[in-house]
């Protein structure tokens, strides 16, 4: 059935083990970050055979899922906490990422099965969660008397929202606020800051890494590079040719705004040979479609239409017949998150 979501699972186990080893050697541990698979409990055993000893989620629900399949290694929450939820928190996460004070004192009121471990997050100039670098003493001193031994540790999320780059700069401003409080763990980047381990760059001190991309993509987005070394062959994604006809290449009449209230550019470039894929925004994002038939082009969607330029093919594509696509990191989360596209888990 089709769109179909084909998941490599020995390549991307073998992502993971080679990243905890190349980690592991900068004096970095890693936690493997699963919102891009939605905490699928097939993929997570299958990483945990392979070596992964934690995990971390954005959501709750993901993670109480992975709690209820038995998975026991430590789990993560590494969206800052809603306060609706924190009286859930303790009963399944280990380690919370967190930002507000008022959400450390409402964690202290609350338990669970387990005591929850504190990261208090750093905003070092991305802007998303943390408090600001430049005033965090103020912060910090308030949650490790709050908190105690509660508090473990500092992390910083860096590449996500403002696109900063991890650096020695930096980082080594994390490890330095980390050391004025005595905490251990140095939580200090995703996917991101594996190119610091590379270049042989990565302050020494920082031992925390939270991984999704590379493992499950093999590539690095906010440095717009496939990682060496990785696996980018992990999920292909086949969708049906419903419709195969020439048309031109401009649409005609006067133009208004599309489905999503967006004007896309068209190109004058004659008539073409066009496919429409039974796939559309409400199954992947298709502007993060990367054909494996590298001379097919993704023009536009809607809803439920992916329109294809396939003029310069060498394939003599038919109704009916199926193209795969590598994916981008929004691509692989939306049709991982969609009902409508089925998973084949490859063993
Ligand atoms: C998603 C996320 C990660 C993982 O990031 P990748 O770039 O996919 O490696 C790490 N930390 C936090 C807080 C996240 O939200």
């Amino acid at each position: 059935m089709f769109p179909e979501l084909k998941v490599n699972i020995p390549n991307i186990c073998a992502n993971a083990a080679y990243l905890k080893k190349e980690c592991r050697e900068a004096g970095v541990e890693i936690t493997v970050v699963t919102k891009v698979v939605c905490g699928n409990p097939i993929l997570v055993h299958a990483l945990k055979k392979a070596g992964i000893e934690s995990f971390g989620d954005s959501r709750l629900k993901n993670l109480q899922r992975l709690q209820q399949n038995d998975i026991d290694t430590p789990l993560y929450l590494v969206r800052i906490p809603m306060p609706s939820e924190l009286a859930q928190v303790p009963d399944t996460v280990d380690v919370l990422l967190i930002s507000e004070i008022g959400s450390v004192e409402t964690l202290l009121q609350v338990t669970g099965k387990k005591e929850t471990k504190l990261i208090f997050m750093v905003d070092m100039g991305d802007l998303r969660e943390g408090v600001w670098f430049e005033q965090i003493d103020h912060s910090l001193s308030k949650v490790q008397k709050l908190a105690k031994n509660r508090l473990v540790g500092v992390g910083t999320n860096l590449g996500c929202f403002g696109g900063i780059l991890p650096e020695e700069e930096n980082l080594s401003l994390l490890k330095h606020i980390a050391h004025r409080y005595s905490l251990s763990i140095i939580s200090g980047g995703n996917t991101a800051a594996l190119k610091l381990i590379e270049d042989g760059t990565l302050p020494k001190g920082i031992n925390h890494f939270r991984l999704g991309e590379s493992v499950f993509l093999g590539n690095d987005v906010t440095r717009n590079r496939k990682i060496p070394a990785l696996s980018q062959d992990t999920f292909v994604l086949e969708a049906e040719i419903v419709e195969l006809q020439e048309k031109p290449s401009v649409p005609r009449g006067s133009r208004g705004q599309d489905a999503f209230g967006r004007v896309p550019e068209f190109i004058n470039r004659g008539w073409r040979k066009k496919a429409i894929l039974a796939i559309g925004e409400q199954d992947v994002m298709p502007s993060g479609l990367l054909p494996l038939d590298e001379a097919i082009e993704v023009l536009h969607a809607s809803s439920d239409h992916t329109i294809l330029d396939i003029t310069e093919s060498k394939s003599d594509y038919r109704v009916g017949d199926i193209v795969q696509f590598h994916l981008s990191y929004g691509a692989l989360l939306r049709s991982m998150t969609s009902e409508y596209v089925f998973k084949k888990i490859v063993v």
